[in-house]
């Protein structure tokens, strides 16, 4: 099983979750949103080779921690996943918009510059703005966009440029995130679940719940879980070699 976007650090009991994950085999991608977690996050959490920490610097946070830019910047020769980074256009957030594009700005050009990275992109409300800047910036790497809602038409121009996504059991719940997927190439789809972020009946979805994401793919591509879950190991291989890779 997959979780290619989740908080571990914001559970609250970290060790615990990642322990689970560790237990039940479950490759993870634990992104930050913010450059000061990270080296802790990873000495505490990457307690097996498929569980991965990524140097991020939230949107929605981008006005109060734009200071840790420079930290970013710092950090990122060691980290090979980058992420939660890009751009929210919600109305809680727009009072921000120019902070938050410099920071998504300086994000990926320190990913160009360390040679490219693996991407984790938030693009609440932001769709065609996220598009514009990865299009100029294509040296950053390799953008996965997690939990996209942006219209049918921001999805082909984000395929048309070689983005991949990761989408989760929120997502899949609603028939407008069903539709947005069953469009996406299936050679480029990975499982998330966002936890602790997103909830289900008033708990915080964890890394395993990522399974019913992999439910609802299989009636999607009206086929059995397996084959789902032999796609998904592909993709994930598939990326884990682009990362490994010189990305430009
Ligand atoms: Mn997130």
């Amino acid at each position: 099983m997959i979780d290619f976007h989740c908080h571990l650090d914001l559970y609250p009991n970290p060790v615990e979750a990642a322990n689970e994950c560790v237990a039940r085999s479950i490759y993870v991608l634990s992104v930050t949103t913010t450059p000061s977690a990270w080296r802790v996050s990873q000495r505490l959490l990457e307690r097996s080779g498929r569980i991965r920490v990524a140097l991020g610097l939230h949107p929605q946070i981008a006005h109060e921690r734009r200071g840790e830019i420079d930290l970013f910047q710092e950090l990122i020769g060691d980290a090979r996943y980058v992420g939660e980074i890009g751009l929210d256009g919600g109305p809680e957030y727009r009072a921000h918009w120019k902070v938050q594009n410099e920071i998504f700005l300086k994000a990926l050009e320190a990913a160009s510059k360390a040679g490219g990275r693996i991407l984790s992109i938030h693009s609440r409300h932001a769709a065609t703005a996220v598009i514009d800047v990865l299009s100029q910036n294509r040296d950053a790497g390799l953008p996965v966009l997690h939990w996209f809602s942006g219209t049918p038409n921001e999805l082909n121009l984000a395929i048309d440029m070689g983005c991949w996504f990761s989408v989760g059991p929120t997502m899949l719940n609603s028939e407008r995130g069903q539709s947005l997927v069953a469009q996406m190439p299936r050679e480029r789809i990975l499982t998330e679940t966002d936890g602790p972020f997103t909830k289900n009946q008033g708990m915080p979805l964890f890394p395993w719940d990522a399974q019913r994401a992999v439910k609802t793919l299989a009636s999607l591509w009206q086929t059995h879980e397996r084959e789902v879950e032999g796609q998904l190991m592909e993709n994930l291989r598939e990326i884990v070699a682009l990362g490994t890779q010189h990305l430009d």
